[in-house]
């Protein structure tokens, strides 16, 4: 099987191996687990509960009335202790549910119910009410990616489990412990879009994940499943981008300021379809993740289970994660696209793929250098930009020419980042250009 892939991209250490073939563990329930009320790109949600109120695992925390939005549910019997604002891991103080759980109940069982009669709207439905969001990144609520408006239709879907970040290896873990779950998901995904063609997407340094699901989808009763493809992907960053993903799977483009949907196209990763599998089965909302504990600083490294709301210091405090030396730096996310954090009490949220600990070696700290126009960061970028034009005009104000330079195109990769010598924090001057193009509007 060929491998295909995009143009542009690098080839960071991948360190994948310290977490890779680590059992996929359970973690314990967090004492108290803060929940932020929006952890979505939409509408923010409102509080439903208030202090005092005694709450059940899975009773809806907030919502909020508009469609692009997403719930967010209690991941344990408890009490509410505060509604008051918490460190959100990417946004910074944000309010937040505080539930004190009850110790002496115990989890919730849910049960599997009969699927082969709800209709896609009833399917988009369940998955709304359970709160599932992209789990890959972007936290997009995903009944609103599954309703798809009138006068478009979704011919190719693809199924993400590239899992290109460095580290990462949480979906590598979901997709060789849960290759049938997975697999009801897409189907329940199948029934809802109807596409022509799905396509499994796989790196090739995840062998164990193909065949996984090549021996399942042979072994299918399933009709739907039967005519799914499992590509191979190079291994190259940022091969899990949708945009890289379509251009490396089907050759075409999804032009500048436009979408997937534009073209025909649907990407969903596996965290996700597994999320799916749970909402429409089990009426399961989305509580809980596989989260990767990985760096060079801890012991026990692995993927586990983890409650939506435990935060960084349970997992150091509870999960036997011990950190044998002092963490330089702790990453929610991967190295090239997470978030650096000041402290350790930050919750887990629905699309905290991996916690990394890493020392001042692998934290690199560099000083900044004077760019010396070797166009690495032009020939790495994945869409095209021109990172080193977009840096000067930021450097002197030309924001006007900063629309013409296509600066909202970028998927703040940090390929750009990675292969400069020089240093120079580009993807620091993106954001700042397309903040300032955001305000100008
Ligand atoms: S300019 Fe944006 S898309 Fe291009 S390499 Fe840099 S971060 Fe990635
Ligand atoms: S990679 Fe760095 S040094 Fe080279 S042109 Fe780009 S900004 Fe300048």
């Amino acid at each position: 099987m060929k491998a295909l892939t995009f143009p542009g991209g690098v080839h960071p250490p991948y360190y994948k191996a310290i977490s890779m073939s680590e059992p996929l563990r359970g973690a314990p329930l967090p004492l108290i687990a803060v929940i932020p009320l929006s952890q979505h790109i939409g509408a923010p949600n409102e509080p439903l509960v208030k202090k005092g109120d005694h709450v059940e695992e899975g009773q809806v925390l907030g919502k909020s009335g508009s469609f692009v939005s997403s719930p967010v549910h209690s991941p344990v019997y408890g009490k509410v202790l505060e509604i008051k604002k918490a460190f959100h891991p990417v946004m910074g103080p944000t309010l937040s549910v505080f539930i004190e759980r009850n110790k002496n109940k115990e989890p919730r069982g849910y049960v599997e119910q009969d699927v082969e009669e709800f209709s896609p709207r009833e399917l988009i439905e369940k998955i709304r009410n359970a709160g599932v969001v992209g789990m890959g990144g972007a936290a997009f609520p995903t009944h609103v990616k599954l309703s798809v408006p009138e006068g478009k239709k979704i011919e190719t879907l693809i199924i993400n489990g590239a899992e290109c970040e460095p580290y990462l290896t949480c979906d590598h873990a979901v997709m060789t412990r849960r290759t049938q779950e997975i697999l009801k998901g897409i189907e329940i995904v199948i029934r809802i879009l109807q596409p022509k063609n799905t396509y499994i997407a796989i790196e090739d340094n995840k062998k164990s994940a193909i065949f996984a699901f090549q021996r399942m989808i042979k072994e299918s009763t399933y009709k739907a499943l039967l005519g799914i493809q499992v590509v191979l992907l190079k291994t190259k960053y940022p091969q899990g981008g949708e945009k890289q993903l379509i251009k490396a799977i089907s050759g075409r483009e999804v032009p500048p300021g436009k979408l997937p949907l534009d073209i025909g196209f649907l990407v969903q990763n596996v965290g996700t379809l597994y999320a799916i599998y749970e909402a429409v089965y089990f009426n399961k909302p989305l509580i809980e993740r596989v989260v990767t504990i990985s760096g060079d600083c801890l012991n026990r490294p692995g993927n586990y289970f983890v409650k939506i709301g435990a935060t960084v210091r349970d997992i150091v405090e509870q999960y036997g994660v011990e950190l044998y030396r002092e963490p330089k730096k702790i990453i929610v996310g991967g190295p090239m696209m997470g978030f650096a954090q000041p402290h350790m009490d930050v919750p887990i949220l629905k699309n905290t793929s991996g916690i990394l600990f890493l020392s001042e070696q692998r934290a690199r700290y560099f000083e900044e250098r004077q760019c010396i126009k070797c166009a690495r960061c032009v020939d790495v970028c994945p869409v095209n930009l021109v990172p080193t034009d977009i840096m000067k005009n930021v450097r002197k104000g030309y924001w006007d020419r900063l629309e013409k330079l296509h600066v909202t195109d970028c998927i703040e990769c940090g390929a750009c980042m990675y292969s400069c010598p020089a240093r120079i924090p580009l993807v620091q001057y993106i954001k700042d250009a397309k903040s300032v193009i955001e305000g100008r509007k």
